[in-house]
């Protein structure tokens, strides 16, 4: 028999094992109509992801999903596959150039797409190897590539066919500006974060009283004080607004202001959007740059003036501040407005702003043309489906958050002013625009100018199409040219459950694979998304979208959703805060099956993750006990028992009891963990695996069948249970498992490919399982008190027991030998009356009591000085700690949970003190 060497090398084991899967193809899945599929698609990692706990964690679920389903017996695909995420990517290549002295424009579109390929070519799959690392068994013969040719179809399909609906438009709106990334942002990727603000208190002298020549004067007579937190903006001011309920400002209604350092003049406007509590109750409006003001400036046909560069300086409309950045125009502002005595008071203000999700820059409320997708209409059927129960989430709370926020849902931004992507399948005619003179402008270049903005009137001269026209419909003239911008990473990414099957079959491209269209059928909807809760509206609310709207199904019946994983203080990971375990340094420590197992065993059910690295040992002590005990086994195995018909000693009545217990253990522990990984509860079902083999295989059964472990039933036990654990267990350590199981005596090419034990019902004996629980616990009991009154384990003991009934009696006495041979005892009597024998030390259990004899084995005045001394040292922390619980200052300073700890320890300390009061009594006689 060829045994283990007797120290586990999973660096060795995991590489070997992981390319061995590859080279015989077990992670590909093809269709079998005989048998069910099981899908999971990969949440696409970004090309330039780098793995971290929180892929770790993710993945680690969906393989574990993905081998258990396989070895149930289901045709499981694990569809990988990477993002070309749009800032993200630019913004790493960009930061390449810098150090070259270069920026994109230099390059060109073209040419500096071209460096971006070849970016992807070199590091785009590092994430991937990084996957293959941790053993995630994704079929990677159809790794997908969201900027992939056919990919790239679907894209401009569901462009298209949701413009053709009516659903996507263009439009002049506010949207959220990274001036530092220079592009849109959609809602979602501007998250607010509140920061420490001022507001501002301006004077805007009145005209009437103040005529234009004069306004720089020092004894300026009558203004309005505006507040603001973004005074820079008041250059682009074209209005003051004020409540027309508003007592104090009705007067001055329908007048004129001169608008400070620009000089120019505006009227005071009544609305009934004004807040009348906020500042002074008199807003200034920007329509170009504030969302409320915008709807404010198209209410009352205001002008809308643009002060701001696409990179955040200001422009010419910004008079004598042109060319600074934003912050400095402010400071600017502000001393010259103090100067002229224009400046009330400055107040602290917290204000919440949107941060740029890619840089973290403050981003600019902007007023620009982009493309928008409807939202209301695409998202009333996946509010249906989700309140039908058709799609369901893990944990249900998840529920609520997402129709919440569905309920509210706003229009979408999907084109981007970046180069990256996937470009927009739309063309403009430059001879029909010059005819429509109502068209503004259609390249973001142009956007810095002051503009009027039109009522909605059909915009001429755009053509969105699947294929790049040579011609204008219209007009045919050739002088066309396709919009710059390109659509946002996720405009792609929500299609993913479909078109990673090829989806659209039959385009107009006329490209017809029916291998994709088969498999479509048969892998969609595919069965559950393991996602991180940040990604809930970027992504699983808008594939839900897709699907309903593309495939009239929905993408998934399942959304798991996990927690974040944390340090130990409970602070996400970050760079700044230097808390980062790489996963990466884990596996090459302890390994991948060590680090899944540990970061699944303390990932409670939607929980977050609280990790040090210190966790890591738990799976490293783990992945040990199994390979020692696996290799005691196979030591004394002999594979001509075992590879015997094996029929006859699963007659019950042929095995023992501890054969059957442990057989009625393990399945008992199966068909839990099944139970258990049906309703994603992975962390119950990883430690229910470990406790049972840590403590009932090894501890109990192994060590009693120590002894006589050849005789022949014990062989097949041992055995079977240790090759059916390992299957079990394969999903959550894929290495380990198939490195011992190839050495066990039997058929069949891989561990991962084998079918999950059966559950023997007819095995599982709940009566049994408990009456060996109360036999361990006795022995337990003795072992627990020889230790206690230090007596040495070769040392035999006499114990006799008084049972409190005939079941307990016949139990301990069909054992006796079990509970002498594992307690080393010399003798265990049975006493016919409730008395305790001389020089015994007594052991209440239920229905039992027992007596530990002690007589010649203990120098009883060492012993007792012993207690004494351990009685006063006790009393003395009673003290303190009741001290504590008195102290109403540390009550109400400490945390619940500490105060809670403290009196479950006093609890303890209490009972421990009667205990061995009662064994100091005992030993006086
Ligand atoms: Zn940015
Ligand atoms: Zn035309």
């Amino acid at each position: 028999m060829n045994g283990l060497p007797s120290r586990y090398n999973p660096k060795e084991t995991e590489d070997k094992w992981y390319k061995f899967w590859q080279d015989n193809n077990l992670f590909s899945a093809r269709i079998d109509p005989d048998k069910k599929p099981f899908c999971i698609v990969i949440p696409p990692p970004n090309v330039t992801g780098i793995l971290h706990m929180g892929h770790a964690l993710n993945n680690t679920i969906q393989d574990i999903l993905i081998r258990y389903q396989r070895m149930k017996g289901k045709v499981a695909l694990w569809m990988p596959g990477t993002d070309h995420a749009g800032i993200a990517t630019q913004n790493v290549v960009e930061k390449q150039l810098a150090k070259e002295g270069l920026k994109r424009q230099d390059l060109g579109r073209e040419k500096f797409l071209a460096r971006v390929w070849k970016w992807k070519e070199e590091y785009g799959s590092t994430i991937i190897k990084q996957l293959k690392k941790l053993g995630a068994s994704c079929d990677w013969s159809r790794t997908r590539f969201t900027m992939d040719e056919r990919y790239s179809y679907a894209v401009t399909e569901v462009f298209v066919r949701l413009y053709e609906k009516g659903l996507i438009y263009q439009g002049d709106y506010i949207i959220n500006w990274c001036p530092r990334c220079q592009t849109a942002l959609s809602n979602e990727e501007a998250p607010h974060q509140e920061i420490e603000g001022y507001l501002y208190y301006i004077r805007y002298p009145l005209k009437e009283k103040n005529p234009k020549s004069k306004i720089q004067i020092s004894n300026l007579k009558d203004y309005i004080v505006v507040a603001t937190t973004r005074p820079e903006t008041m250059l682009g001011d074209t209005a003051v607004a004020v409540n027309p309920r508003d007592k104090r400002y009705k007067k001055f209604v329908g007048k004129t202001l001169i608008l400070p350092l620009v000089n120019r003049e505006i009227k005071i406007i009544a609305d009934s959007m004004v807040d009348m509590e906020f500042g002074t109750g008199a807003v200034k409006v920007t329509p170009a740059h504030d969302p409320n003001d915008y709807l404010l400036g198209k209410k009352h046909k205001l002008e809308f003036i643009n002060i701001l560069n696409p990179d955040g300086t200001l422009n010419e409309n910004a008079a004598a501040y042109k060319g600074l950045d934003r912050f400095k125009a402010r400071e600017k502002i502000i001393s010259d407005l103090k100067e002229n005595g224009l400046l009330e008071k400055i107040e602290p203000h917290k204000i919440s702003v949107g941060h740029c999700y890619r840089c973290n820059t403050i981003i600019e409320p902007y007023l620009s043309r982009q493309w928008f997708v409807k939202m209301k209409p695409l998202a009333k059927p996946a509010i249906e489906v989700v309140k039908k129960g058709k799609i369901k989430f893990y944990p249900s709370r998840w529920t609520k958050v997402y129709l919440d926020w569905m309920q509210n849902i706003q229009d979408w931004c999907i084109s981007r002013q970046i180069w990256w992507g996937h470009r927009l399948p739309v063309w403009y005619c430059r001879n029909c625009q010059k005819k429509d003179k109502s068209e503004i402008r259609n390249s973001k270049s142009e956007i810095n100018s002051k503009f009027q903005i039109q009522n909605s009137k059909q915009i001429k001269g755009i053509i969105v199409s699947r294929i790049k026209p040579d011609k204008c419909p219209i007009c045919g003239s050739e002088d066309i040219y396709q919009d710059e911008d390109v659509l946002d990473t996720w405009f792609s990414s929500w299609l993913w459950p479909f078109a990673t099957f090829g989806w659209p079959f039959h385009t107009e491209y006329g490209i017809r694979n029916t291998e994709y269209e088969d498999d479509l059928k048969y892998f969609y909807p595919t069965s559950v998304l393991v996602t991180a809760p940040e990604i809930i509206f970027f992504w699983v609310a808008r594939m839900i979208m897709a699907g309903l709207e593309f495939m009239q199904q929905i993408p998934f019946y399942d959304v798991y959703i996990h927690g974040t994983v944390r340090d130990i203080e409970g602070r996400k990971m970050s760079k700044s805060l230097g808390n980062i375990i790489d996963p990466l340094e884990i596996i090459e420590h302890v390994g991948a099956d060590a680090l899944r197992f540990s970061l699944i065993s303390i990932t409670a059910s939607g929980q977050d993750v609280f990790l040090s690295e210190e966790k890591f040992k738990r799976g490293r002590n783990f992945c040990n006990k199994i390979w020692n005990a696996s290799r005691f086994i196979l030591m004394h195995l002999k594979p001509e028992y075992v590879s015997t018909d094996l029929c006859v000693f699963f007659k019950k009545e042929n095995l023992n009891m501890v054969n059957r217990w442990i057989l009625s253990r393990f399945y008992s522990v199966a068909k839990q963990v099944n139970d258990l990984l049906d309703g994603y509860k992975f962390n119950e079902s990883a430690n229910l695996l470990y406790s049972f083999f840590w403590h009932e295989f090894c501890d109990w059964y192994l060590e009693i069948i120590k002894p006589q472990v050849d005789d022949i039933h014990n062989q097949v036990i041992m055995y079977k249970v240790l090759e059916k654990f390992l299957r079990i267990m394969h999903p959550f350590m894929p290495f380990i498992t198939e490195e011992i199981w190839q050495k066990l005596p039997h058929e069949g090419k891989s561990i991962m490919i084998q079918a999950l034990p059966h559950i023997q019902e007819e095995m599982i004996d709940k009566n049994l399982e408990k009456e060996m629980e109360f036999i361990f616990s006795l022995i337990t009991e003795i072992r627990n008190l020889r230790s206690f009154l230090q007596i040495k384990k070769e040392q035999k003991l006499k114990v006799f027991f008084y049972p409190h009934n005939k079941i307990k009696q016949k139990l301990i006495q069909d054992n006796v030998n079990l509970i002498i041979n594992l307690a080393n005892l010399e003798e265990l009597k049975l006493l016919t009356l409730a008395k305790r024998p001389n020089e015994t030390i007594t052991t209440i259990m239920a229905d039992l009591d027992l007596y530990l004899y002690f007589g010649g084995l203990l120098d009883i005045e060492k012993e007792k000085k012993r207690l004494t001394e351990k009685i006063l040292n006790l009393k003395e922390i009673k003290i303190s700690k009741e001290e504590n619980l008195k102290n109403q200052e540390f009550i109400k300073k400490a945390p619940l949970e500490v105060v809670n700890n403290e009196k479950e320890d006093l609890a303890r300390i209490d009972n421990e003190i009667e205990r061995l009061e009662q064994i100091l009594n005992e030993l006086q006689i």
